[in-house]
């Protein structure tokens, strides 16, 4: 107990309050396997935070463990700076053998890492190099990260050279209709702008977009919707970059997001899951894009041997084993008993996502005017349920602009038996935290 409590407690001290979550989550973790994360006073959590969508096959699935012991016992280098080895040679193969094939086709990969925000600078960098051009289309509620260009595509940035554009949204949908309705306004909204010689935004260099917003609530965008912003960036010669660091390896129910539309984006932003819980990033992108000059982007940290052993890894058991078509089977029905939930708690606002990403938005019907389409967001509620979850031994995170929505994001590997578990602990904290 009191070794555990001074661990707590040293690093809320020496760490930045930055980090909400770890305060939210006052856990010392010291084993994990699958599902299940033991903390250092000895209890048991079920994870469906999992690393905010790193981990797909949760925590030290043992053909990973495999593939990083592998590397260790082999002799080779764990560092090499870029260069070329066996270790990159097997990622990057399983890489490309699961992108859409007419990306495949013709595919460069840049390595950037760590992290999945130095993705996004690299694919920011690289558009503006291939197109001359600096403006840069990005999304209300958007998340890409905490650098600074990432930073400021995402929601609220304020870099002159991002025009900001509506997502598309079923519950608190901007233009107050949902549906495809509303949709449809939303890409014409984008359209109009981009059309309109006196809107003043001129051909940008690219358009950055997430097929389900994560962070931002978990909120997926209509395939309609998606193949829109395809045609309209086409149309302009404008790249399309599609941020799937954490809608990737079939978290949504197909391997990549964008597969559920069928577009074929420009240049792809992957992270989180490609690293098989290990720190690595890349974009993969069209080659006529690849205007970078020799060393026009370089850095020490890419290309993290363990990494791309612990992702190729990763990736061909999801791919061996179909677990995007499980993620989405899976997915489906626990959204139906989610779906049950609200029906019967009428804090629960909505209830969406795509495969095994999941979000419930709590809300206050009693604060409700008379004209409001839906209520308002109730934060200390969402707050209330993520403790009641975490008394209950289960782990979710918070999300969306207000934080009032409980994010589920389980590994893929989850079992029937365990998603029932993870039901019932969420219902019964529901139902503590309503009280
Ligand atoms: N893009 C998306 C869609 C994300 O969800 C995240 C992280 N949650 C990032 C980028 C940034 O990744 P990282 O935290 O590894 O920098």
């Amino acid at each position: 107990g009191g070794e555990y409590e001074g661990i707590l407690r040293r690093q809320s001290q020496r760490e930045s309050a930055a980090r909400t979550y770890a305060r939210s989550l006052p856990i010392v973790p010291v084993r994990a396997r699958g599902l299940t994360i033991e903390g250092a006073d000895g209890r048991r959590y079920l994870d469906c935070l999992s690393g905010a969508g790193t981990l797909a096959l949760g925590h030290n699935h043992p053909v990973v463990l495999e593939a990083i012991r592998k590397v260790l016992d082999s002799g080779a280098p764990l560092h090499v700076l870029d260069l070329a080895t066996p270790v990159k040679d097997a990622f990057t193969s399983e890489l490309f053998a699961t992108l859409p094939a007419e990306l495949a086709a013709d595919a460069r990969i840049q390595f950037c890492g760590p992290a999945g925000t130095d993705a996004v600078e690299a694919a920011l960098k690289l558009v503006r190099t291939a197109t001359g051009r600096s403006g840069l289309l990005a999304f209300t509620g958007a998340y890409h990260g905490m650098t600074a260009g990432a930073l400021d595509a995402s929601g609220g940035a304020t870099d002159v050279r991002v025009t900001r554009l509506p997502y598309p949204q079923q519950y608190r949908c901007p233009f107050g209709v949902g549906g495809e309705r509303g949709a449809e306004l939303a890409a014409r909204w984008t359209e109009n702008l981009l059309d309109d010689p006196k809107s003043g935004v001129t051909t940008p260099a690219g358009m950055i977009v997430e097929a389900v917003q994560g962070e931002g609530g978990v909120i997926p965008a209509p395939d309609d919707w998606m193949r829109r912003m395809r045609r309209v960036t086409a149309d302009r010669s404008v790249p399309l970059i599609v941020d799937e660091v954490q809608t990737g390896v079939g978290r949504t129910g197909t391997f990549w997001a964008v597969e559920h539309s069928g577009v074929v984006p420009d240049v792809m932003v992957l992270s989180k899951a490609i690293g098989g819980s290990l720190p690595l990033a890349v974009i993969v992108y069209r080659s006529e894009l690849d205007a970078w000059e020799p060393g026009a982007h370089a850095g020490t940290f890419r290309g993290n041997q363990l990494a791309m052993a612990a992702g190729t890894a990763t990736l061909a058991y999801v791919r061996e084993n179909r677990l995007a078509e499980r993620a989405g089977t899976l997915g489906a029905r626990i959204l139906g008993r989610l779906q049950g939930l609200a029906a019967a708690h009428p804090c629960v606002g909505d209830v969406r996502g795509r495969g095994l990403m999941i979000g419930v938005e709590l809300v206050d019907p009693d604060a409700a005017g008379p004209d409001d389409p839906v209520p308002p967001p109730a934060p200390a509620l969402a707050l209330a349920v993520q403790q009641e979850c975490l008394a209950r031994g289960l782990i979710v995170e918070l999300g969306g602009r207000h934080s009032a929505v409980v994010r589920l994001l389980p590994p893929l590997t989850l079992t029937d038996e365990q998603a029932t578990a993870v039901l019932d602990r969420f219902a019964d904290a529901l139902a503590a935290a309503e009280r």
